[in-house]
């Protein structure tokens, strides 16, 4: 009798640590994530990284070097050169076994829970990750589309567009005018384009002092916006026009081919244009039908989707919460999400969801500022502990230890997803 019931506590045991998704006809639960991003990097090495083998971990991302989006202001304003912001999928594929794809996934079969890539690849999934970041809503600033973004770039995807913007603005006539058009909430990373300000103003105050910025904006306010007043009154004084919703900035069309910028009805030709429309989720997320027509709401404990539990989205995509649309986010939202389906795929341990973001900015040489909080999942949504902001008047020391703390930040994050 001892012997028999022996062997049932054994099988209970092999039972639960068993893994609990086994796909047919294949030994190893699978993991397709799409976007080697900040989210989407992080989610695939945590799972090869942590189940050492146990999951099939296929990663599908079109470039073979990504750039960071984070730090290209500050190529722009001089302290980073391009090279220094691109990584690659080697470090993935050779250190952690991850199936690194360049290929564009160009649908999703939630029912055959299959994945379609432009290379003409069906591959089979038991969890998807979709990290594909953002895409621009058509129509969102009068006069604009994508087919014009040569011409006034927004540089807010990685790469080759910050390259372009750079050279605009070195290409203005001595006296010339820079106009952003800046983006309604919610968008990736709020500080962004008031970070890029700075370092537009930054840039111009060395090679062309006369030049004037002007900013047009929908909102009524924005992050850190404090902070960022007192630095353009510091170090760039009288070279910033910011025109927020108030004042009609939230009532703007361009008009590329003429090089003007219209707000609230006021033309003004401009030497170079920096327009940032409204975003959504990238668009496979959408193809896959996990968003609400603008982003893909998720549970925060572990960042699947509302519409399928076998689909997460991760960072910029995703519509969580309390948590800003940045880098940070993302990589920890990866984290979370990592330990959570190698938990639902191996029967590992899952801990509680926790989370935390800073978004440091540069505003001049030395001159760092930074936001910041922790976060939790509860049932409704990732929602704010509590939180920390640089101070108005702090002390050139403070301000550069802040921007020391961003570059650790930056390599540390990078190794965190690449390495
Ligand atoms: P991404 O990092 O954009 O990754 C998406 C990836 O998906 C891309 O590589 C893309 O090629 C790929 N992809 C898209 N569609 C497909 C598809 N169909 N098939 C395959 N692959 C696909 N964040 C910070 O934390 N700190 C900062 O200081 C900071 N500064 C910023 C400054 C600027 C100017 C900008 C624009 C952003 C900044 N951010 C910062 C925000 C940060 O870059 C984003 O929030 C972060 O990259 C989001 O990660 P993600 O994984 O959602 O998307």
């Amino acid at each position: 009798m001892q012997m028999k019931r022996r062997t049932f506590l054994a099988a209970t045991a092999a039972t639960l640590s068993a893994p609990m998704v086994r796909a047919a006809g294949h030994g190893k639960p699978r993991v397709i994530v799409v976007g080697g991003g900040a989210g989407g990097a992080t989610a695939a090495r945590y799972i090869a990284k942590d189940s050492k083998g146990e999951v099939d971990v296929t990663l599908i991302e079109p470039s073979r070097q990504y750039y960071t989006c984070f730090f290209s202001n500050l190529y722009i304003g001089g302290f980073r050169e391009m090279d220094s912001l691109g990584h690659g999928y080697a470090g993935l594929a050779t250190n952690h076994g991850v199936n690194v794809l360049h290929d564009w996934a160009v649908g999703v079969d939630r029912g055959a829970k299959t994945v379609t890539t432009a290379g003409g690849h069906t591959l089979p999934y038991d969890k998807l990750i979709l990290s594909p970041g953002i895409d621009f809503v058509d129509g969102a600033v009068e006069g604009w589309s994508v087919a014009d973004q040569d011409v006034m770039p927004h540089a807010y995807k990685g790469g080759t567009q910050a390259e372009l913007l750079k050279a605009q603005i070195m290409a203005m006539p001595e006296g010339g005018t820079f106009a952003m058009v800046a983006p309604p909430n919610p968008y990736r990373c709020p500080p962004g384009p008031y970070e890029r300000i700075s370092m537009v103003a930054h840039l111009l105050k060395n090679t062309n002092p006369t030049a004037k910025i002007i900013v047009a904006d929908p909102k009524g306010k924005f992050s850190k916006q404090g902070l960022f007043e007192e630095g353009w009154n510091k170090h760039y004084a009288g070279m910033i026009d910011w025109i927020g919703s108030d004042f009609g900035g939230d009532n703007v069309s361009v008009d590329p081919a003429a090089m003007t910028v219209t707000i609230d009805g006021e033309v003004t030709k401009v030497d170079a244009a920096n327009v940032i429309p409204a975003m959504k989720a990238g668009r496979i997320a959408e193809l896959a039908g996990v968003t609400d027509g603008n982003w893909a709401p998720v549970n925060a404990a572990d960042m699947s989707t509302k519409a399928d539990p076998d689909v997460y989205v991760l960072g910029d995509a995703s519509q969580q919460g309390d948590m800003p649309k940045s880098g940070f986010s993302a990589n920890s939202q990866a984290k979370v999400c990592a330990n959570a389906v190698r938990g639902a795929l191996t029967g590992s341990r899952v801990f509680p969801a926790k989370f935390a973001n800073t978004c440091w900015s540069l505003i001049d040489a030395k001159d760092g500022v930074k936001v910041g909080a922790t976060y939790e999942a509860t049932e409704e949504k990732i929602a704010k502990v509590d939180g920390f902001i640089s101070a108005t008047g702090e002390t050139p020391d403070v301000r550069e230890a802040t921007y020391v703390e961003s570059l650790g930040w930056y390599d540390g994050i990078t190794a965190d997803m690449f390495s």
